[in-house]
């Protein structure tokens, strides 16, 4: 068995899973002097960090419950000096954008005009012969297949080590400790261990138990290319929305399925989100589809994470279950998980996050 070196390091860590939870944890540790090793079981940041679409806040934010909302508004208040430092380290750029997200179709604004203040989210209510809708300037987004790809030459660059089509299968444990990770390559002994395998993170591996809850939720996407310019907001309507890139790509999202871990895409689906896309962005009528695809969202009752010490082992942390928001959510989620780690007073408050709260709540969303 090997012995991750922490030479001149604080402590040895090996972070399991490389999509944003495990990316952003990994670089919070070697900017605080842990020495970090990452395994994932394919690319870094290919599943679902890199099938998602980018937008820096919860959709309908005034929807969802206060432990989302505190620590969506942590992270979107961070994000964009979050972003300028790893495009500096990295030499990348991750294409953050405060393009601002009109939400369309709104029946009754008053309780998210409310929300919003209370948040301290500017927001702006407009009225056409159809609806109410809402613009909120502040919401931004960022190129998460680009930022992914920053963020790994980030902890590169910094350090740490990433080995891809590396699959944990089991844990090798003494008492509450685990003290090291098998792969098919070799068994790899570390200090503390942090879990970041998304929709992964229910399924034990032996010797270690998984996340409560947690199962992937299949979301499709569509993705079509305009002239730049074209779009240049946000929209959303009734749980569909387009996102413009720089580039005049423009992604339009999504479904929310319980197939398990099967990312196949269908053409009905397809179908209806292109008509959809359509009755908001005519143009789209009469062009094609460049790409479809799916991706397995983390999905946690209530869309709220696990971000803990695992309650077996003192070693062995937890950076998972953030469904639909795990992009929005990677800054202040690395930050809260490392002061658990190193024993400081987390700037949040742990306790929604805790995986014995994840233990109590219950998958009430109909799908
Ligand atoms: C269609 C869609 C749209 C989305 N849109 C948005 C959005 O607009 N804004 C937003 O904030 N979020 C969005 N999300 C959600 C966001 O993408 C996720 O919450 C986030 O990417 C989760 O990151 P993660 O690192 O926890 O998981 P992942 O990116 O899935 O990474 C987990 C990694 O763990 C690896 N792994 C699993 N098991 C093992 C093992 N045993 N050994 C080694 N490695 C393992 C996997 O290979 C994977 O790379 C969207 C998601 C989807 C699917």
């Amino acid at each position: 068995m090997h012995k991750l070196g922490a030479t001149g390091r604080k402590t040895s860590v090996i972070v399991l899973g490389a999509g944003i939870s495990g990316l952003s944890t990994a670089l919070a540790l070697l900017k605080r002097g842990h020495g970090v090793t990452l395994f994932d079981r394919g690319k870094a940041g290919g599943e679902s960090s890199w099938a998602g679409g980018g937008i820096l806040s919860p959709l309908l934010p005034w929807d969802y419950p206060e432990p989302v909302s505190t620590l969506a508004l942590r992270s979107m208040k961070m994000y964009a000096d979050w972003v300028a430092d790893i495009e500096t380290q990295s030499g990348r750029i991750a294409e953050y954008w405060r393009c601002g997200m009109h939400v369309l179709g709104m029946s009754q604004p008053d309780s998210a005009l409310a929300w919003c203040k209370a948040h301290g989210l500017t927001v702006h209510l407009g009225h056409t012969d159809a609806d109410d809708r809402l613009w909120l300037p502040e919401i931004a987004q960022v190129r998460n297949p680009r930022l992914v790809a920053a963020l790994r030459e980030t902890v590169v660059r910094l350090g740490g080590i990433i080995h891809t089509d590396r699959t944990a299968e089991a844990a090798t444990t003494q008492a509450r400790r685990v003290v090291a990770i098998s792969t098919a390559q070799g068994t790899l002994a570390a200090d503390q261990f942090v879990l970041a395998t998304g929709a992964w993170a229910g399924t034990a591996l032996p010797g270690l138990t998984g996340v409560p809850n947690i199962r992937p939720i299949r979301g499709q996407m569509l993705l079509f290319k305009l002239e730049p310019g074209v779009l240049d907001t946000i929209l959303y309507r009734n749980g569909l929305y387009l996102i413009p890139r720089r580039d005049g790509h423009v992604l339009v999202g999504s479904t929310l399925e319980d197939a398990g871990f099967d990312k196949s895409t269908d053409a009905a689906t397809r179908q209806r989100l292109h008509a959809e896309a359509a009755e908001l962005l005519p143009i789209l009528a009469d062009t094609r589809p460049v790409r479809h695809w799916a991706g397995l969202r983390p999905g946690s009752p209530d869309n709220i994470p696990v971000i803990d010490r695992h309650p077996d082992f003192d070693n062995v942390f937890v950076n998972a279950g953030h469904y639909r928001y795990g992009v929005t959510m990677a800054p202040a989620s690395a930050e809260l998980l490392l002061d658990l780690m190193e024993g400081s007073s987390p700037a949040l408050d742990p306790a929604p996050y805790r995986w014995q709260a994840a233990l109590a709540r219950r998958w009430t969303e109909a799908l």
